[in-house]
């Protein structure tokens, strides 16, 4: 009796030990950083976002996170044209584009807490300085600052409870102002081997006259690494070919990295395909291998179908964009709007279609006003968000020829502030009808700014004070808007400073631009909808911060099947 009490206690034991062995495996989170050599713009971000689809698919809690070099405190204060878009969470926050990415492939809502700038980290510093909280200590950037760093992707894997944190630090490797987020990871693996993967994503080119991949960039670039003290653990290699066996071989050799986890990033029609290329080549479990961890089954199913129907889409709906002078060319545009692009692509794709989008300068219609019959040619037009006044009367102009034509049309905050402009003058007949953003004398102001805002323009206060994030809004019964969403109360993502006039609200309304979406609190309006058209939509909010690639956002699946010719 005696004895077999012992046994079983030591039986227990011995199971209680092994199950808390593998508890503790099992909850220790572990961090996958991802950091890019050579050059930027290369794909760090849909690398980062596809590990993340891939860790989600093998039902982990994944997360993911921005590291952004420079010192604004969110890029909100940053030129589109230059930096690409201002993507902004539920929580208000101005982000990266990237963050857009990460909440696509993985299908999760962000906060401000997945993202972080140089100038971010110091001023918590700072601010904890002013307060005492080192207790006297000398401040110093190490280890204060990756010490930061580090408690800042602590704390957000823990609001997300997240098992898997995949971190993307902006710029290169050998950056000046990259060093001190390469310190954090240092310090990070150095406190948990097992638990932190380093991911270079860098670019082999292909010399025209020599028409071979190099790899020497990319060596130049594991010795950066290294001399930050961290080692790669994977390299994806970027670039216009597909990595062969003698690159690879050397890569594993002048790099540190097994010839295995050099993995072939050749480029690809669609982003949408990365987590299928990368779990062709078992990206997946070779990180877990890296993280001591067992492989895993992927379930990639659904990625693979949306693959497919994104292939099977061959008829085509071509959509013009009409804006103001986009700066320096349409490759930064298709930055500066990527939500919008990556929307209309999703809405697409839903409708069995192929998007072409074709970016149509609003300037033009105001030297030439011939040029509108141009826009004859499109399904549908989209006018997208933007500030100033450069080439606002071209955009009127395109509007009103949408309106009048019956040409699909759907209006993101800029786009459906003017509108109502357009409707105010030719419609009701109110003669100099504008946003007091352009004209402030206008009779008629139909977009206005509010007191609280006008305090924060007065007082030269612009970062992060425009009316940011999600806020709540009903919808109409009986309306085409309410009809595409199929409930009446949704939640959209803002970021703008004037809002409609409610003064015109009723005059409007009866005239057949109806107001169909109104913040329930401040009564603001957040949607207006045209009677008597295939679709004629304005949003104050941006909805395009809110497609998924398998959930095409309502309005924009909407309009691309209007546009389609099937309303
Ligand atoms: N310039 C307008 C405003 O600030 C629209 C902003 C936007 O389109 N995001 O209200």
């Amino acid at each position: 009796m005696v004895e077999s009490l012992v046994y079983w206690s030591c039986f227990e034991i011995f199971f209680h030990v092994i199950f808390l062995f593998i508890m503790a495996k099992k909850t220790r989170p572990k961090y996958i950083f991802v950091v890019g050599g050579v050059l930027s713009g290369v794909g760090k971000g849909v690398t980062t976002a596809s590990i993340g689809a891939i860790m989600k698919a093998k039902g982990f809690k994944t997360t993911a996170l921005k590291a952004d070099p420079y010192i604004n405190v969110d890029a909100g204060t940053m030129n589109p044209i230059e930096h690409g878009e201002v993507f902004v969470t539920d929580d208000k926050d101005e982000t990266d584009q990237d963050m857009g990415n990460y909440e696509r492939f993985l299908d999760i809502d962000l906060t401000s807490m997945n993202y972080m700038t140089t100038g971010r980290v110091y001023q918590t510093v700072i601010n904890n300085e002013r307060s005492m909280k080192y207790k006297g200590r000398c401040v110093q950037v190490v280890p204060h600052i990756p010490e930061e760093i580090i408690g800042r992707i602590k704390r957000a894997q823990k609001h997300h409870d997240a098992d898997m944190v995949i971190i993307e630090i902006g710029g290169t490797v050998g950056e000046y102002e990259n060093i001190l987020f390469l310190e954090a990871i240092r310090e990070l693996k150095m406190a948990n081997p097992d638990d932190v993967a380093v991911v270079l994503v860098s670019y082999l080119p292909v010399p025209a006259h020599l028409g071979e991949m190099k790899t020497k960039p990319t060596q130049h670039a594991s010795r950066l690494l290294n001399q930050a003290g961290l080692q790669a653990d994977m390299i994806v290699a970027r670039g216009r070919m597909e990595l062969d066996k003698p690159r690879r071989e050397k890569l594993a050799t002048f790099c540190g990295v097994q010839k295995e986890n050099c993995i072939s990033a050749p480029d690809v029609p669609s982003i949408y395909e990365i987590p299928s290329r990368f779990e062709d080549q078992n990206v997946g479990n070779k990180l877990l291998k890296i993280l001591d961890m067992s492989p895993r089954k992927t379930d990639l199913a659904p990625w693979h179908a949306f693959v497919k129907k994104i292939h099977n889409s061959t008829k085509e709906v071509t959509i013009a964009v009409v804006g103001k002078y986009f700066g320096t060319g349409s490759f930064t545009l298709a930055d500066s709007y990527i939500s919008v692009i990556e929307s209309v692509k999703h809405a697409a794709w839903f409708n069995n279609v192929k998007p072409i989008l074709e970016w149509v300068d609003s300037e033009e219609f105001e030297k030439d006003p011939k040029k509108l019959l141009e826009l004859k040619k499109y399904d549908g037009i989209i006018v997208p968000g933007g500030f100033g006044t450069r080439g606002i009367e071209g955009i009127i102009s395109a509007i009103q020829f949408a309106r009048e034509k019956k040409i699909p049309y759907l209006g993101l905050c800029y786009g459906m502030q003017l509108a109502t402009i357009e409707f105010a003058r030719h419609v009701l007949g109110k003669k100099g009808a504008h946003t007091v953003e352009v004209n402030d004398k206008t009779p008629h102001p139909i977009i206005i700014v509010n007191p609280f805002q006008a305090k924060n323009i007065a007082e030269e206060k612009y970062g992060g004070t425009m009316r940011l994030g999600a806020y709540d809004c009903d919808l109409i019964a009986g309306t085409q808007t309410r009809k595409a969403y199929g409930t009446a109360h949704i939640s959209e993502r803002h970021r703008h400073r004037y809002e409609f006039n409610n003064e015109y609200r009723e005059e409007m309304d009866s005239a057949g631009l109806k107001v169909v979406g109104v913040n329930p609190e401040s009564d603001l309006v957040e949607i207006v909808e045209l009677e008597n058209h295939p679709f004629f939509v304005g949003t104050q909010f941006h909805p395009e911060f809110k497609s998924r690639p398998m959930r095409p956002h309502p309005l924009f699946r909407e309009f691309v099947k209007a546009a389609k010719g099937e309303k």
